[in-house]
């Protein structure tokens, strides 16, 4: 580690080299550098909106959700960690601004996309192999955890990725990464053996727990300040046993058990049997009104009228007014489940995010509920398609034990907490402002709630964040996290190339 001193003189260098180059590339410049670079090539890997690419232009611009669409000045599509080298090179030398995008599932405007800029678009580095005498899984970084999870299962494995299998692996695997596995196996990020990066300088690096260790760790959590990740070489799972999952939904007059042994599920469930998994997801519209609903799966066989026993009060009727049981995936795999849910939670919708934890108190789910319940107001009910979630979930003991035993991340987590968030959905573009205001309130006033009774528990999952919560995801890992995160910054990004010319994301302070 360096010394304090040493950081503080790195940081005098990235400023003043900042200084020096404020003024960047005009962007249409910067595509046609980058034509000009890649115009050899047997494909073509840079698309204007012209007549000429006009429809490969669009097909490349969807994002999950519309509220987080930008329209790039050009779009780069490489097909191997060299072409990315090439871009970057560029991109560092000619002082052009990019953004990068694995799957384009993030909630925020900017943070995979740009407006005057390059978008580098992961989706051709689609590789997937898995080697079995290292059972590890070797997965390009644009990919979908679809295709990963189809590709794997027939060698009978698993990786940790996605409950919804049409994310991208890139965000979600940098920014932690929440499976149907954590609460045996940790974060997804942690069950990374190895990463290929692209660093500001254009060098192809492998970074694992023996090589540029402190980089690895400093990776996971460091969605993309650090480099462009081109590839990830994944621990897999044992895919042949049975994969359940089922989305359960109870009245409103369920409420009081159904807090209670969501209380229960969050102080000792998760980790009395880590083959279960539990999203705890109350939901309000206008049609359907307020319904509590779960996301349950069990990564073994299961009989839902014989269910493990830390599963049994959420079917055998201990919560009343159960209104819908569907089965993602019943006795069936992985892929089923994730592909299910993905084709529920399809693309197209504007959606928010926001995101905080606490600490598990029965009281304060009911105050955190009654505060999300108030702010949704009539007013917001009436507006064209909205929907609001407001959900939790545990991270518990052998969670934080599962990661920690792989060599631990930069979340600074060190007791288990229960992450919460509030998502609402709605039509049109013009309530984007009130729906991201909406979710701001919910968030703060329910932080305000939880500090009030000493329940605030400091952490927040990158890959939930706002886009309002720029400055207060990597903060929320801690001031040694932070640090440690800062050091690796001016080691390995001297010019602050991840931070000045890619300004989308969640950004390490300072840079
Ligand atoms: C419907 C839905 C369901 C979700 N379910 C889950 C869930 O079950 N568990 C969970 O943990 N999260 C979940 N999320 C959140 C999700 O993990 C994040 O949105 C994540 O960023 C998605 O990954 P992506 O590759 O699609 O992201 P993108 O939008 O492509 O990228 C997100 C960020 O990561 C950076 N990035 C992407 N790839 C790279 C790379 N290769 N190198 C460097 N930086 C990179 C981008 O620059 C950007 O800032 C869900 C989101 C949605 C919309």
């Amino acid at each position: 580690m360096l010394s304090l001193t040493k950081v503080l003189l790195g940081f005098g260098l990235v400023f003043q080299t900042n200084a020096f180059v404020l003024q960047f590339r005009n962007p249409t410049t910067c595509c046609s550098l980058l034509g000009a670079e890649f115009q050899g090539d047997t494909e073509p890997k840079v698309f204007s909106n012209t007549p000429l690419h006009a429809s490969e232009y669009e097909s490349l611009s969807t994002y999950w959700t519309p509220a987080a669409r930008l329209n790039a000045t050009c779009i780069f599509t490489p097909t191997d960690a060299q072409d990315v080298s090439r871009a970057v090179r560029l991109f560092t030398r000619k002082n052009c601004q990019f953004a990068i995008r694995s799957g384009g599932h993030s909630y925020n405007p900017g943070w995979a996309g740009i407006t005057n800029g390059v978008l580098v678009s992961l989706s051709k580095l689609n590789t997937i192999s898995y080697d079995p005498e290292t059972g590890h899984a070797n997965v390009g970084a644009g990919n979908r955890w679809t295709d990963v999870y189809g590709a794997l299962l027939q060698h009978n494995v698993t990786v940790l990725g996605g409950r919804n299998s049409d994310l991208g692996v890139g965000g979600y695997l940098t920014g932690g990464g929440i499976s149907y596995y954590a609460n045996d196996r940790g974060w997804a990020t942690d069950n990374i053996f190895s990463v290929e990066i692209v660093l500001a300088d254009g060098n192809i690096i492998t970074a694992n727990r023996n090589e540029h260790k402190e980089l690895f760790r400093c990776i996971k959590g460091g969605s993309n300040n650090y480099g462009v990740i081109t590839k990830f070489v994944l621990e897999t799972v044992d895919a042949s046993k049975p994969f359940n999952a089922f989305a359960i939904g109870y009245s409103a007059a369920a409420n009081p058990e159904y807090l209670s042994q969501a209380y229960d599920y969050c102080t000792g469930g998760s980790d009395a049997d880590p083959k279960s998994h539990i999203i705890f997801a109350a939901s309000i519209s206008k049609a359907a009104g307020f319904a509590n609903g779960l996301l349950v799966s069990y990564s073994d066989v299961f009989d839902t009228a014989n269910p493990a026993p830390v599963l049994s009060p959420f079917f055998d009727g201990t919560i009343p007014g159960m209104t819908a049981m569907g089965p993602l995936s019943a006795n069936g795999t992985i892929k089923i489940a994730t592909d299910l849910l993905s084709f529920v939670q399809a693309p197209g919708t504007r959606y928010a995010m926001g995101t905080f934890s606490v600490y598990a108190d029965a009281a304060l789910f009911q105050t955190m509920r009654d505060i999300w319940e108030e702010e949704t107001t009539t007013q917001l009910k009436d507006r064209p398609g909205f929907m609001t979630e407001f959900a939790f979930q545990p991270i518990g003991w052998k969670w934080l034990a599962a990661s920690a035993a792989r060599g631990g991340n930069s979340f600074g987590i060190t007791k288990p907490l229960v992450m919460v968030w509030v998502q609402p959905r709605w039509d049109l573009a013009s309530d984007d402002d009130i729906m991201v205001a909406y979710t701001d309130r919910v968030r703060i006033r329910c932080e305000q709630a939880a500090q009030a009774v000493g329940k605030f528990a400091k952490f927040r999952h990158l890959n939930y964040g706002g886009r309002n919560q720029r400055n207060e995801i990597i903060p929320s890992f801690g001031a040694a996290n932070v640090l440690r995160m800062q050091v690796n910054k001016v080691r390995y990004d001297p010019l602050n190339v991840f931070g000045r010319l890619v300004p989308g994301g969640f950004k390490i302070p300072g840079f």
